[in-house]
């Protein structure tokens, strides 16, 4: 389900402007509140949600089955470090459901700009940044040319 904004809860930060990996949240310019220009093409993957400290984000129910009574709604928790969803069913039932919103302590995370610059081999190896270290591994997987031809008759 897309996402839209209650303007009177928004107060403009644009942290979901900059969340948004399709780039449809924007501030509206006459208002200077947050609304989601393009629901159609909303990833629903909620980030906005998770980001907006104002609990100014919900989700949208589709129109062929909000009607009958259906909701979803998101709950940001920062001082709890938790993101709790209701979703509420058309025949009444009600589910909860809390998810840390980050596995890692705030401010754990280093910024590219605390690593060294890559060397120049690094811009033509295969490996992305901080691979293979970063995925906890000593080295990629690879197909070898005897397991490409398993299968093959
Ligand atoms: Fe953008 Fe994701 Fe929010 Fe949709 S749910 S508006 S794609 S951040
Ligand atoms: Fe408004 Fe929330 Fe977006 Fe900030 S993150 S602009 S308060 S909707």
């Amino acid at each position: 389900m897309p996402t839209f904004v209650y303007m009177t809860r928004c107060d403009g930060c644009g942290y979901c402007v900059d969340v948004c990996p399709s780039d449809i949240m924007h501030i509206d310019t006459t208002y200077r509140r947050a609304y989601n220009i393009e629901p159609n093409m909303c990833w629903e993957c909620y980030s906005c949600v998770k980001a907006c400290p104002q609990h100014a984000i919900d989700c949208r129910g589709y129109s062929d089955f909000a009607p009958m009574g259906h909701s979803v709604r998101a709950l940001r928790e920062e001082e709890k470090g938790t993101i709790s969803w209701k979703i509420k069913f058309r025949d009444g039932r009600e589910k909860n459901f809390v998810s840390p919103i980050r596995t890692t302590p705030w401010g754990s995370i280093q910024s590219p700009a605390d690593y060294a610059a890559p060397a120049q081999a690094a811009f033509k190896a295969q490996e992305l940044a901080h691979e293979p270290e970063g995925l906890n591994i000593d080295k990629l997987p690879t197909l070898t040319p005897d397991r490409l031809k398993q299968g093959v008759v």
